[in-house]
């Protein structure tokens, strides 16, 4: 199976991803993770990027399609991904090169949150550097900001403050939001409301997906 996981940032696509990954046996492919990994890492490709992401702004389209073609060309059979595409144009690049390798998107799970939820959510979380899981610093009234996973200080993404989460919201809604429309039109589309807590978002989509490889 490839699905793609669309919503507005702080939707809670990676916190769905990780737990998808394991129960379906898919690749999660994060194009923000990779960004981050390769930003950290001060590669050249991390060195274009930087900048784009500190200010919320979309990375050029051809940095992030050379990025993502090589992990879909001959790799894994089954692609979760996570933060790709972002406009139609990689949308469209998207079915062209799963076309060109005989595969296609079988789904699109689009986790709607509403704006003023997605705000506070971003303002207030906070990651573990070492395992990527996220937590709200509202849950840590009285306690070390750790992970309580794998004990690692936890700290806010750089992306995480005012101004970028205003400019990555505005990015949304002009480039990434089109994408419902082109999905829908296409009849893989199933939106999943990403209110509730993510165990119980998670049962739906498992829920979901299960009807889907019933069917397939
Ligand atoms: P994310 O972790 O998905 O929120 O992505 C963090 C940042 O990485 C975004 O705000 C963009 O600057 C950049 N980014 C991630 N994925 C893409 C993409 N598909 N196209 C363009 N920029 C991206």
């Amino acid at each position: 199976m490839i699905i793609v996981l669309l919503g507005p940032p702080g939707a809670g696509k990676g916190t769905q991803a990780k737990k998808i990954e394991g129960e379906f046996g898919l690749t999660h492919v994060a194009t923000g993770d990779l960004l981050r990994e390769a930003v950290r890492r001060e590669t050249s490709l991390g060195k274009q990027a930087q900048d784009f992401m500190l200010r919320g702004r979309l990375v050029p389209d051809r940095i992030i399609l050379d990025l993502i073609k090589n992990k879909i060309r001959g790799g894994a059979s089954g692609f979760l991904l996570d933060g790709f595409p972002r406009n139609i144009i990689q949308a469209e690049e998207l079915d062209e090169l799963l076309e060109a390798e005989n595969k296609k998107l079988d789904l699109v799970i689009n986790l709607e949150v509403n704006h003023n939820e997605v705000i506070d959510r971003l303002n207030g979380r906070v990651i573990c550097p070492e395992c990527g899981k996220t937590y709200n610093v509202d849950h840590f009234v009285d306690e070390p900001l750790v992970c309580k996973d794998c004990g690692s200080r936890l700290s806010q993404r750089s992306d995480d403050n005012p101004d970028a989460i205003e400019e990555r919201l505005k990015v949304y809604l002009r480039h990434t939001l089109p994408l419902i429309d082109y999905y829908k039109e296409k009849g893989i589309l199933l939106s999943v409301s990403g209110e509730r807590s993510p165990q119980e978002v998670f049962h739906r989509i498992v829920d979901l997906l299960q009807r889907v490889e019933d069917v397939h």
